[in-house]
């Protein structure tokens, strides 16, 4: 999975939605997936960024890509119900979807946790991942094999002090894959769980400000394992939580 080579044609005639498509990992999958062959469409909340995806997938040659600018933070069922409707219209299917859209939120003690920001946390990081798939379920249904990627972390297979929050959102995203993993198992729809690891990104130096990112991972050195799980090679692999590094 870590040495798993891909080319140009890997994810030849899927569609797959990537959230927070627009920075970090989520941005270098996209553009990733598109490279591979996928028509890819960009979720996010800056459109700028967004737009500026889609520029280097179509500058690079890869399929014209969609944008759907969505704050998953304030997004309603009918945002959701209406991004279904329009996938199946347009692509008649969904073969992918990588939740890796999150936030840290700002790490704290315990007892100086705000209540607001938990529940913006949870808000954007669990309910709008149950609230994406949810309804896109029926998209997702009518691809061949579809592939539901969530994303976790390291803080959320082992709690750790002051991460509070981020860490019970990353537990919780465990969670719902496992619930879904199982009650899907045996049909078409598998989902599975990846923790990129150590990431040279944004959120990643607001996590560590003063490490020397020199030394991290760059989002593209995880894409192996990305590819992978988007790709026909892992047909029939469900319910697993795997490192990316
Ligand atoms: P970044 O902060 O670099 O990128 C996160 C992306 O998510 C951005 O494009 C951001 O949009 C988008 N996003 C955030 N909030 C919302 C929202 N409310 N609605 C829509 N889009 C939103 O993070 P990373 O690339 O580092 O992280 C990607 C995933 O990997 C996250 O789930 C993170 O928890 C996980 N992870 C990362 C690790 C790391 O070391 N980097 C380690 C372990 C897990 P915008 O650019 O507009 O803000």
């Amino acid at each position: 999975m870590h040495n798993y080579s891909f080319n140009k044609d890997t994810l030849a005639g899927k569609t797959i939605l990537v959230t927070g498509a627009g920075d970090g990992i989520g941005r270098t999958a996209a553009k990733t997936f598109a490279s591979c062959g996928a028509t890819v469409i960009l979720l996010g909340r800056t459109v700028k960024k967004l737009e500026a995806v889609y520029d280097e997938i179509v500058a690079a040659g890869g399929p014209e890509p969609a944008i759907v600018p969505l704050d998953l933070k304030g997004a309603t069922k009918t945002h959701y119900q209406g991004l279904n409707a329009t996938i199946v219209e347009q692509f008649g299917k969904l073969d992918g979807l990588l939740h890796n859209a999150g936030v840290l939120g700002v790490l704290s003690p315990f007892e100086h946790i705000d209540h607001d920001s938990w529940n913006e946390i949870m808000q954007i990081n669990v309910t709008a991942q149950f609230m994406l798939t949810k309804a896109l379920m029926p998209a997702l249904k009518r691809a061949a094999q579809p592939s539901i990627v969530f994303t976790s972390s390291g803080v959320g297979r082992q709690g750790r002090a002051f991460w509070g929050p981020y860490a019970v959102s990353k537990f919780a995203t465990e969670g719902l894959a496992q619930v879904m993993a199982d009650e899907y198992e045996g049909t078409h729809v598998r989902v599975n769980v990846i923790n990129p690891g150590a990431t040279r990104t944004t959120m990643r130096s607001k996590a560590y400000p003063a490490e020397d990112a020199s030394k991290l991972k760059t989002a593209e050195q995880l894409m192996p394992t990305y590819v992978y799980f988007m790709a026909d090679d892992s047909i029939g692999i469900t319910n697993q939580s795997v490192n990316a590094q």
